[in-house]
């Protein structure tokens, strides 16, 4: 097959690993910045190029940064009108890179989440913090990524001066409740194609809450339960991601959700579970090329 990876660096370790997995399996694969792809919008024959030359594929795989979802998306979607299959279609991806909209249709669709709330105006920042079970609590910038902007504050009175100060600053937040028994630690299961083919669990470094890898958190081997594997496959199908990166913390009332990626680093699980995560991907494709399942539930 021709297979396309649309990213901005070939020389990123998911990039390669997935290079590579697909040839060793005979594809012909190639990497393009989709932010190099130029395209025409028109019903009849939609057409993507990058330096001249027409693009053709049998299946694309997105890996479009969060920084860059809106052009990326766009190239993404002319893929899908050219009828070609994409890993993780155009919606899909938009869902997942808004909190507050996945949060809800994960809500709706059951899945457990922290208790959550948000507000736009200050007025509310005492029933906000009401509605989350009082201090203490996890305050988070829409907006951060790699755990900045997450705070964790202690008292009520923390709690109402970090909300305002981001709102002064204007930034969209929400409110969480703080999963202590979490211990500094959150799983991430890596689901494709409907299972979850590998997880690793996320240590923070000691007198850390987070345990992101960029904040010192270590990873670890971990073994799932059932009912988290579970959890992280309805999350991705209610998602609609054929592949997705699903962070859970162990929370006293059972797995909940934290967030769901549509572009999970491969890296750290690779190295951490030593499952071939790139070529589980690649034999997805394989598979399911030819037979493109619906898209995720359009709600
Ligand atoms: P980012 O997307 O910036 O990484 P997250 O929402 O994943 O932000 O939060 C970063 C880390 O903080 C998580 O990996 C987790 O360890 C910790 N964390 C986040 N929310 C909570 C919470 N409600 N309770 C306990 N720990 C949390
Ligand atoms: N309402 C759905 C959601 O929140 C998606 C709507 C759409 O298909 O764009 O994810």
């Amino acid at each position: 097959m021709k297979i396309l990876i649309l990213s901005r660096n070939a020389q990123l370790y998911s990039t390669d690993a997935l290079v590579r997995a697909a040839e060793t399996r005979g594809h012909e694969v190639r990497v393009v910045d989709y932010l190099r792809c130029y395209m025409n919008i028109t019903s009849r024959k939609p057409k993507i190029y990058v330096d001249g030359e027409e693009l053709q594929a049998d299946a694309v795989i997105p890996r479009i940064a969060a920084s860059h979802t809106f052009y990326g998306n766009a190239v993404v979607r002319q893929f899908e009108m050219m009828g070609v299959f994409t890993v993780n279609d155009s919606v899909a991806i938009a869902r997942s890179r808004d909190k507050l909209r996945s949060m809800q249709l994960l809500a709706r669709k059951g899945v457990g989440l922290p208790v959550t709330a948000f507000a736009h105006h200050t007025d509310a920042t005492n029933e906000l913090i009401k509605m989350c079970g009082g201090a203490p609590l996890v305050i988070k910038l829409l907006e951060g990524t790699q755990g900045a902007g997450v705070v964790l504050a202690e008292t009520q009175n923390t709690a109402q001066s970090v909300i305002e100060a981001f709102k002064a600053g204007n930034m969209n937040i929400l409110v969480q409740e703080f999963i202590k028994e979490a211990k500094g630690a959150d799983i991430r299961c890596i689901v494709v194609g409907g299972k979850v083919v590998a997880a690793m669990k996320r240590q923070a470094a000691e007198g850390e809450f987070r345990s992101n890898l960029h904040r010192g958190g270590v990873a670890e081997k971990v073994k799932i339960s059932p009912e988290e594997r579970a959890v992280a496959c309805r999350a991705a199908k209610a998602m609609g991601l054929n592949v997705a990166g699903v962070d859970l913390l162990r929370s006293n009332h059972g797995p909940v959700v934290m967030e769901v990626n549509s572009s999970p680093g491969l890296e750290g699980i690779e190295q951490c579970s030593g499952k071939d995560v790139s070529g589980m991907i690649i034999e997805f494709i394989e598979r399911t090329a030819a037979n493109p399942p619906k898209a995720g539930d359009a709600v």
